[in-house]
């Protein structure tokens, strides 16, 4: 049975280390990754195509063209400097390279810096138009993951749902290796989030961006992805569901039936399971008005907005009335049209005065799938991974993805 690249598919029951009996030992773990399949991983580092990349190499390297073994340059390190496009090359420092495309091989990883991120693997430069680049960082999947895992669910949280976290995010990275010619995903919540190998932070301390735990994690779970149909399925994820997850289908088009509504109130612990925010009625009717008028309608001030309630666990729909015309917009729209942190989920009730607009909501981020926070209430209620798993992706299996034999 061929998944992804022709890596084979074994079935797996159960995970070292997570039957509560005893913790995972080194024995346990898989020796080598070169057991599971361990593919490169092209991570987008630059959300958007940028003028200037801020770039760096501790320690030795080649230039490469890539794909080849052509090697344009070599040298010791590269102190913090900008790559850019300068004419027909792309620059690096003061050194230019007459290509559109270059890969940075270092001799260790991890060694280069993109931005304030240090990642492990090689960083592609790649010329985009309007004399703008991208910067990609080819990894392995499984040192991918290992950064993931921290990136994504804090060190607290308990082993088990880090575990479940590094599952689900493998299966949603190969879920994304469909051939795209120059990356797989993103480094943000865009996909997931991956804070490399190391980072700084506002401050310029140098903060991890995984650890002894994460690698750990990424080792006894190496390969271990979610199915449906035998195939590893976009394992949609957010941070609070804020008491029952949302129908896949409802919000994402390549959604399958796992991703279906189930009640969830493992996640009470979070901040964000209930939450207020305010808006101004001005404001929001402002942001309405240019909403709606992409799609040629015209909207004065908002009088009311309404929860239209549909059947339980489909996406949340909302009655926005002004003063003379009632519009239906989804939840997810809305938090897109509204400013920034007005709406943590789609899931709210709405009430007003003549100048404010009050906000009473459920849950943080999309709510579709796996509940990060729930899976940490479970975890710490001695539910193992994959039971976590089987919770928020009903009629989900799970498989051990292995390299074809040769
Ligand atoms: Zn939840």
């Amino acid at each position: 049975m061929a998944l992804v690249g022709g890596a084979v598919l074994f079935y797996t029951s159960s995970l070292p280390g997570q039957s509560g009996t005893k913790p995972a030992s080194a024995q346990e773990a898989p020796k080598t990754y070169g057991e599971t399949w361990n593919p490169t991983i092209r991570v987008n580092l630059t959300p958007v195509p940028i003028d200037e990349v801020p770039f760096g190499v501790d320690g030795p390297y080649r230039v490469i063209v890539p794909g080849s073994s052509r090697v344009l340059a070599y040298g010791d390190g590269i102190a913090k400097t900008i790559a850019s496009i300068d004419g027909a090359s792309i620059r690096i420092g003061e050194s230019l390279f007459p290509i559109s495309e270059l890969e940075l091989v270092p001799v260790r990883s991890p060694s280069v810096w993109v931005g304030r991120h240090q990642y492990r693997g090689t960083v592609r430069l790649l010329r985009k138009t309007g004399d703008k680049l991208i910067a990609v960082n080819h990894v392995p999947l499984e040192e991918y993951i290992a950064s993931v895992i921290d990136s994504e669910v804090p060190s607290t949280f308990g082993e088990a749902a880090r575990q479940a976290q590094a599952i689900v995010a493998r299966t949603y990275a190969v879920s994304q290796m469909t051939g795209h010619p120059q990356f797989d995903v993103f480094a943000t919540s865009r996909s997931q989030k991956y804070l490399g190998y190391q980072y700084l932070n506002v401050d310029d301390r140098r903060l991890a961006g995984e650890s002894n735990s994460s690698r750990n994690i990424a080792a006894e779970t190496a390969g271990v992805v979610c199915t449906y149909n035998g195939k590893a399925f976009t394992t949609y994820y957010s941070a609070v569901c804020g008491g029952r997850t949302i129908n896949g289908s409802t919000v994402f088009t390549d959604a399958v039936p796992a991703l279906k509504s189930v009640e969830c109130n493992w996640c009470r612990e979070a901040d964000r399971y209930r939450w207020t925010s305010t808006v101004p009625v001005g404001e929001a009717s402002s942001l309405i008005r240019d909403h709606l008028k992409t799609s040629g309608k015209t909207f004065g001030t908002v009088r009311s907005i309404r929860l239209a309630k549909g059947p339980d666990g489909d996406l949340p729909y909302y009655e926005i009335s002004d003063e003379n015309a009632t519009h239906r917009i989804a939840g997810t729209v809305l938090r897109r049209v509204l400013p920034y942190g007005v709406l943590n989920s789609p899931d709210f009730e709405a009430s007003q005065d003549a100048t404010t607009i009050r906000i009473a909501g459920r849950g943080h981020g999309h709510g579709v799938g796996f509940c990060q926070w729930g899976a940490d209430g479970q975890a710490k209620a001695g539910r193992s991974a994959l039971e976590i798993i089987r919770f928020y992706y009903p009629d989900a299996g799970t498989v051990r993805l292995r390299p074809p034999k040769p």
